[in-house]
């Protein structure tokens, strides 16, 4: 999680980096926004469009425009006798057709048709159109009419901004190098987060992948770093990302906060209302990529309708969960603090209180990399819990396994024990000769029946000392490696020893084993069982105190002692 934090702070530095950057003169000198005026009505031609005084100035409409808007362009620099030619940046639009008019002083008038639904590339980072004028040794340009076409839903215009070719590639440059950091950041976080879903797998991650990856499609489009995979994309095809960019980035959010936000923090109704608004946006954003450009208007309403539902909706979450005590919620309001009040702003913007400077472009590009850097670091934390969570459990679930595999009693491992350790230890390289001991205490139940369960429990205890427990009364050795010879010989040594323990039982009894020991191959364990467990019978009736070899190890040991205890 340290990592994490790192690429938290890493980012950030990122971003502040280029917010100064931002701020820093550009090489190239400034292009000045011309303000243009918003010619409304049916006006079909230029001349009528002229004639007509402007609905509304300062770059906004206060109603909405369909079909035909016209913008009008009085206060503009001197573009008479440039050597180079001249650009033109004009808010991008989903409009069909764009008409760009250059009247001169002499009262001369030029023209470019410009089709944004084509498959150029004249446009420019922060979703301008980007127009070329010619220059020409003609009088001075004193207007410029601008003409956008079957456009069914423009509510202002952005000022324009006209500058000489290389003035405007430097800005473009700019532009693209301040908004690839941002991308960048959003799109190291998305693989990052992959990575870890890929570990972990927890649905918050995904969901919180696919908001990253809304915000990413949004930053990647409005920078124009969209045409390096996809030069054929249209002017208008790039309006339609960014819109239905925003629309499905406000599902994903939704469904993010609603899974994120901890169960008690959010009541039902709530999350069910998160759901109705995600499905409204989700509809929203199908129909902004997807639908004919005459459906836009209808589309638009939705979609601002949709857009403010959601945020009511994203806000009641953060409330209800803030009062409730959550500190994720807490959190995920800093997160989504900034792109709030940014998204605050453009509607500001028209009524003349904000002007158009104020708000630099690409401001919301940068307030998402913000909330995508904010929001990660809630979601580290919850992987982090998960990791110790799962730390535990799993340290827990080992001590049951040790007990599951201990017997209580000699501390040794029982049969399950055993099996588990033979397992692992007889399939591990090495020989693969085995052999195997049953030991059995001889006439334990008369111990028992004399000097009571608890002194025959620390009998046990004591035998357990040399070797380890299978059943009741029953020990078992496996040795690996050992022939016939030298496993007799070992559990000859065991047998004695056994013999010879200090015995304090009061009248002295002996306590002896009895011993069947089986040879052969790792690989046959369960046929060794049976051939020492038969060898042990073997050896109980051969007199007790004795060791017997299986048939498969061969002779037959003699008696080393007589039971004495029958
Ligand atoms: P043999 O020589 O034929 O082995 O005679 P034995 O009495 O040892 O054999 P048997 O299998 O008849 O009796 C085993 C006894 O072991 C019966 C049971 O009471 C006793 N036993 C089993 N587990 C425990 C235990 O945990 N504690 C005590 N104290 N006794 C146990
Ligand atoms: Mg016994
Ligand atoms: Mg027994």
């Amino acid at each position: 999680m340290i990592g994490m934090l790192r690429v938290f702070i890493l980012g950030l530095a990122w971003v502040a980096g280029a917010l100064l950057a931002m701020t820093a003169p550009a090489r190239a000198a400034p292009i000045e926004p011309v303000e243009c005026r918003i010619v409304t009505g049916a006006a079909a031609s230029l001349d009528e469009a002229m004639a007509l005084s402007p609905r509304s100035c300062g770059g906004s409409v206060a109603r909405r425009v369909r079909g035909t808007v016209w913008l009008d362009y009085r206060d503009l620099p001197e573009l008479a006798g440039q050597a180079e030619p001249w650009r033109m940046m004009i808010d991008n639009h989903r409009v069909g057709s764009v008409d760009l008019y250059m009247i001169r002083a002499d009262g001369s008038r030029s023209h470019v048709a410009y089709d944004p639904t084509a498959r150029d590339r004249d446009w420019t980072p922060g979703n301008y159109l980007s127009l070329p004028i010619a220059m020409t040794d003609q009088a001075p340009v004193t207007r410029m009419m601008v003409r956008l076409g079957d456009s069914e839903f423009v509510t202002r215009v952005r000022a324009t901004r006209i500058a000489p070719e290389s003035v405007a590639a430097a800005q473009d440059l700019k532009g693209g190098a301040l908004f690839g950091m941002a991308v960048g950041v959003l799109g190291v976080t998305i693989l990052f987060h992959l990575l870890l879903f890929f570990a972990i797998k927890r649905r918050f991650q995904l969901l919180y992948c696919a908001h990253v990856t809304m915000l990413f499609l949004y930053g990647f489009s409005y920078s124009s770093l969209i045409l390096i995979p996809f030069p054929e994309l249209t002017a208008t095809g790039l309006s339609r990302l960014l819109s239905g960019s925003m629309a499905i980035a406000t599902v994903t959010a939704l469904a993010f906060i609603s899974d994120f936000i901890e169960g008690d923090a959010l009541p039902n109704w709530l999350r069910n209302w998160a759901k109705l608004a995600a499905a409204t946006s989700l509809v929203t954003g199908a129909l902004l990529f997807a639908a004919p450009l005459a459906w836009t208007g209808p589309i638009y309403s939705l979609g601002y309708f949709a857009a403010f539902h959601a945020l009511g909706v994203i806000s009641a979450m953060l409330i209800s969960g803030v009062i409730r005590g959550s500190r994720t919620a807490r959190v995920l309001g800093l997160a989504w603090s900034l792109p709030v009040l940014t998204a605050l702003l453009y509607p500001l913007r028209g009524t003349g209180l904000i002007s158009d400077t104020m708000i630099p472009d690409g401001a919301m590009v940068f307030a998402l990399t913000f909330e995508c850097l904010v929001l990660s670091l809630p979601v580290a934390n919850r992987i982090k819990a998960l990791r110790i969570d799962h730390e535990r459990a799993r340290e827990r679930q080992s001590v049951l396994e040790r007990q599951a595999q201990t017997d209580v009693l000699t501390g040794l491992s029982n049969r399950r024990g055993f099996v588990a350790a033979i397992d692992h230890s007889f399939t591990a390289p090495g020989p693969n000769q085995a052999a195997l001991m049953m030991i059995d205490i001889d006439h334990f139940k008369q111990i028992n029946d004399r000097y009571g369960h608890g002194r025959g429990d620390s009998i046990l205890q004591r035998v357990a000392d040399h070797v380890a427990r299978y059943g009741g009364e029953e020990f078992v050795v496996a040795i690996r490696g050992y022939d016939a010879k030298r496993a007799a010989t070992l559990a000859e040594r065991i047998r004695i020893g056994i013999e010879n323990l200090p015995c304090d039982l009061q009248p002295p009894s002996p306590l002896t084993v009895s011993i069947g020991v089986a040879c052969g191959t790792t690989d046959a364990i369960d046929q060794l069982l049976a051939e020492a467990d038969e060898a042990l019978y073997a050896a109980k009736g051969n007199g007790r105190n004795c060791i017997i070899l299986a048939n498969g190890g061969g002779s037959r040991s003699a008696p080393a002692r007589a039971a004495s205890a029958a």
